[in-house]
């Protein structure tokens, strides 16, 4: 099955076979139409998968579909575990949107915050973040969530075993109530179902 008869436009195609795939992977198979019909997601699928191009490409095409904004406030927001998952997804993003008139910034702690509030300054479609450097920086008004559009909660078993919980939950009540919410885990354990009801409304399930 080419990536072309998921929905995906010729930009971000062509994106792909730049970086060497020929056709999705099954989680991507599965999951890419539905999130192109806006619908919520609630997905098992381990690292390895593809699963980070799951989210990122359906995404991609949601805000290539729209005018470049002026205010350039973040429209997909991204929340990872650590910092290495957070440059990793963003590395991602910037291969796959390589045709694209769109911007994204990693944020994460344990490295100076100026050259990351100075870019949330300067505005970007699409932020990749760790929890705790993200609150912080939204505390010093750094960042605006009024307009996201799409909440990715990406390895969610991770974070809530580093015991994220408590700023995840202080990020979701700050985003706006109409957007569309995807989580990704390894595992279904029943603190991510958990947290999958208080961040997602009516998710579709998919397991890989
Ligand atoms: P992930 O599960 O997102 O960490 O992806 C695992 C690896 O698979 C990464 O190195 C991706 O670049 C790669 N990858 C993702 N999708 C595809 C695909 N459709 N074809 C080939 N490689 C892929």
């Amino acid at each position: 099955m080419p990536f072309s008869t998921l929905g995906l436009r010729d930009t971000i195609v062509n994106a792909l076979h730049e970086v060497g795939y020929s056709q999705p992977t099954p989680i991507q198979q599965q999951t890419i139409p539905v999130i192109l019909k806006g619908k919520n997601l609630l997905a098992a699928a381990q690292t390895g998968t593809g699963k980070t191009a799951s989210f990122v490409l359906p995404i991609l095409e949601r805000l290539a579909d729209t005018e470049i904004q002026r205010a350039k406030r973040i429209r997909a927001l991204i929340l990872t575990p650590t910092r290495e998952l957070a440059v990793q997804v963003h590395a991602n993003v910037v291969q796959y949107a390589k045709h694209l008139p769109l911007t994204s910034i990693a944020i994460y702690g344990g490295v100076d915050e100026k050259p990351q509030k100075q870019a949330l300054i300067d505005g970007v479609d699409i932020l990749v973040a760790t929890p705790g450097r993200l609150l912080d920086l939204y505390t010093q008004r750094a960042v605006h969530f009024d307009e996201v559009e799409v909440l990715v909660l990406d390895e969610a078993d991770r974070m809530l075993d580093m015991g994220f919980i408590e700023d995840i939950n202080k990020i979701i009540d700050k985003l706006p109530s109409e957007r569309q919410s995807l989580l990704f885990s390894a595992t279904l354990s029943n603190q991510v179902r958990a947290l999958a009801k208080t961040a997602i409304k009516r998710p579709v399930e998919i397991s890989v």
